[in-house]
């Protein structure tokens, strides 16, 4: 199915509605594709046609649509909690689990008068860089079904660039926002530690975890990221401060003049020396970026940041340890699956069978990994000395801003990779995490923005800024994405499978 509204951006779809679209309209050229496009692409892990209609309907009769977000589309990931919607995280522990509260992320996207397309898919629990660990189903890169979409939010990733939504909320806690968005030709922003609320957000890891945006703008990102961040008193990591502009800075960063900027090259992520593993098709197209923000007046020069080298290894003891905890509440007794409760059984048998039955290999790999680095005996040795890591990258990060005003890396180090070619190895698989790990770590903001393609798929780029200064991100990335247009004399945008795959049309 063919719709103008499925391809446009949703600041051109904030236009259509002004000019007379009706919100019912736009969401039945995306219901309509996800009908045609979701059995084979497997984004979405529930959609509730009927409903999104009546919702949009609604907003049509209240004559909002056009007024701010309203009437526009949206896709969350199932780690979000949405009152009476269907939501798993991805895990059959949580399958026909009807939330009776919604995440602050999604009420104030209610309150902006988005329309609820549906949940999307992603690895369980948020464990995983290709959405292969989902316990649902296998979601389909749109450039290439043979690969993945990334992850862990692969079903936002894969929806948004295929046009079965025209933006989606992903979280990351180690890079499930940028990964993904760089192997399908989308920005996707992680933002700076608690400056979107996490209330209602599944925790994997309570001290990485961040909702953000994933659109096929940097403006869009923007305007998405306005719409769900800022101060909130559910969460007490929520950062009591004001939100920076956004979406003006993105429209300025447009207009390309970046003179006085300095920008910091990583040498650890993918420089000299520091480029095994890494595609040279992928170094081809950051260094390529790079030299457009040169030309448009920054100041570029190499950063080394020594500790970013431990970066993986930090992450993957103190993300399962806080895994580890997080998930003993999925007992069998308050949520969703139940297994083996015969009235006979003792409660631990219960609880071990659920867990058994409900958990997949990836998510039990985790918490056995987290529970063993927190035992008594080790946790100085590995949960401590992660910590200590953390802190070394924290300041890496700070010496390195006294310098420069943004960083830059490759966001992944590899073009999306072939469904199957990593599931059995699993440090191959956290591998894909090496460049937005130390941003993660530190709870600094960072973007991924597409710069090209190499062998026909999609490479990011990806720019981190200090605390709270998520604007430069965008600032950079908007300049970025204009100048690229400029110099191909199209849009990127126009390249998504979206506008150009059979079938996905
Ligand atoms: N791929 C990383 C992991 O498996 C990061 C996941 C994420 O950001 N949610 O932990």
């Amino acid at each position: 199915m063919s719709s103008a509204f499925t391809s446009m951006t949703v600041a051109e779809l904030q236009s259509a509605l002004q000019d007379g679209a009706t919100a019912a309209g736009v969401t039945e050229a995306y219901l309509d594709r996800i009908a045609a496009e979701d059995d084979a692409l497997g984004s979405y892990l529930h959609v509730d046609p009927e409903a999104a209609l009546a919702r949009a309907r609604d907003i049509d009769s209240a004559g909002t649509a056009g007024t701010g977000l309203s009437g526009v589309p949206v896709a969350l990931k199932d780690v979000v909690v949405t009152e009476g919607v269907p939501t798993t995280s991805g895990s059959r522990i949580l399958e026909g689990w009807k939330p009776p509260y919604d995440a602050t992320v999604a009420a104030r996207l209610k309150t902006a008068g988005t329309v609820l397309l549906g949940k999307t898919n992603m690895d369980e629990f948020a464990m995983g860089s290709s959405t292969e660990n989902s316990a649902y189903r296998v979601t389909r890169n749109p450039w290439d079904p043979e690969r993945i979409p990334g992850g862990s939010s692969g079903g936002s990733s894969a929806a948004v660039a295929g046009g079965l939504s025209p933006w989606a909320i992903g979280t990351d806690t180690g890079g499930s926002i940028r990964q993904p968005a760089a192997l399908t030709g989308l920005v996707g922003h992680k933002p700076t530690y608690g400056s979107v609320s996490r209330y209602g957000l599944i925790a994997f890891s309570s001290s990485l975890d961040q909702a953000g945006p994933m659109a096929r703008t940097v403006l869009d990102a923007a305007l998405l990221h306005e719409a769900i961040g800022g101060h909130d008193p559910l969460d007490s990591t929520s950062i009591d401060a004001p939100m920076p502009v956004l979406a003006e800075c993105a429209r300025r960063g447009a207009e390309g003049d970046l003179s006085g900027l300095r920008i910091g090259v990583v040498r650890e992520l993918g420089g000299e020396g520091h480029a095994d593993g890494y595609e040279p098709g992928v170094l081809s197209r950051v260094a390529e970026a790079v030299a457009l923000l040169e030309s448009m007046g920054a100041e570029v020069r190499e950063i080394s940041c020594p500790a970013f080298d431990l970066a993986l290894p930090a992450y993957y003891l103190i993300a399962p340890s806080e895994a580890s905890s997080n998930l003993a509440r999925f007992d069998g007794v308050r949520y969703g699956l139940r297994v083996g409760d015969d009235g006979q059984r003792e409660l631990d048998e219960v609880m071990a069978l659920t867990r058994e039955q409900g958990f997949g290999a990836e998510v039990k790999r985790r918490i056995i990994l987290g529970t063993y680095a927190l035992s008594s005996g080790y946790y100085e040795a590995y949960y401590g000395q992660a910590q200590k890591v953390r802190t070394l990258i924290s300041r890496n990060f700070s010496a390195a801003f006294d310098d420069v005003d943004v960083l830059v890396s490759p966001t992944t180090p590899t073009v999306a990779f072939p469904i199957g070619a990593r599931v059995d190895d699993p440090v191959a698989m956290y591998a894909a995490d090496l460049c937005t790990l130390p941003a993660s770590l530190a709870g600094v903001p960072a973007i991924s923005v597409p710069c090209g393609l190499s062998d026909g798929l999609p490479v990011g780029l990806q720019i981190m800024a200090p605390a709270l200064a998520d604007d430069r991100c965008y600032q950079v990335a908007a300049a970025l994405e204009a100048a690229q247009d400029a110099a191909r004399g199209s849009r990127f945008l126009d390249q998504l499978p979206v506008q150009t795959v059979e079938g996905l049309r």
